[in-house]
């Protein structure tokens, strides 16, 4: 099964992927965590990018649509995989839907988790995470115990360069620009809308549902 998730930065969908990773057994692949990766092993494609992350504008296409490829054709096979930022224009699902077409695939469910632009600069800039362990909190909604320390090993948290107000709001506006239009590239086949505003728990339920629902009358 192949899910797209779709939906502005700060929406929640890194917390919302790890769920669908415990219930459905999907990979996780989200293409904001592959090129913080490339950053931080000093590679070419990390060093290209770098400017562009760190002014919020997106990453050049054939340099983002060539990075997934090589990591979706692996990951999609077995239980399938959870694309979590990607694709993010229109010209990036064209080529995804490309390459899954000669592979005999598709996307099965494209979730669209929408939240109101005024709540996602308080939801960004509180977000903390540990450089060690991964674990993600928010300094106002699930804060640590401790400061700013890791509940579990009890490493200093750390703030995204990106996750800054200034650079947050440039995001949202590529957003709305770029990737918004994906809502209708997709409402013809394989759209659910999930509404973000809500709580955690509540979000997880509709994700589940829409997902429960695609994979029922797919029979998978
Ligand atoms: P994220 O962690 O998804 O918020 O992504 C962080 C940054 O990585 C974005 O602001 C972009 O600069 C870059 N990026 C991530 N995914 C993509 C993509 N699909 N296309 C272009 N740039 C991307």
């Amino acid at each position: 099964m192949i899910i797209v998730f779709l939906g502005p930065p700060g929406a929640g969908k890194g917390t919302q992927c790890k769920r669908l990773v415990e219930r459905y057994g999907v990979n996780h692949l989200s293409s904001g965590d592959i090129l913080r990766r490339e950053r931080k092993e000093g590679t070419e494609l990390g060093k290209e990018a770098q400017g562009y992350m760190d002014s919020g504008q997106l990453v050049p296409d054939d340099l983002i649509v060539a990075m997934m490829m090589k990591e979706i054709q692996p990951a999609s096979n077995g239980a399938g995989v959870v694309l979590d930022g990607f694709p993010r224009t229109i010209g990036q699902a064209r080529a995804l839907d490309e390459a899954l077409e000669k592979a005999g695939q598709r996307v099965d469910v494209a979730l669209n988790l929408g939240v109101d632009d005024d709540k996602l600069e308080q939801r960004i800039t509180g977000r903390r995470s540990c450089p060690s362990c991964g674990a993600v909190y928010h300094m106002a909604f699930n804060p640590p115990k401790n400061g700013e320390t890791c509940d579990k090993d009890g490493a200093s948290l750390v703030q995204r360069s990106d996750d800054t107000s200034e650079v947050v709001r440039h995001r949202i506006a590529t957003y709305h620009e770029q990737t918004a239009p994906l809502i209708d590239f997709y409402e013809k086949s394989s759209l659910h809308n999930i509404d973000g505003n809500v709580s955690i728990d509540d979000v997880t339920g509709q994700m589940f549902a829409a997902v429960d629902d695609v994979k029922g009358k797919a029979g998978m």
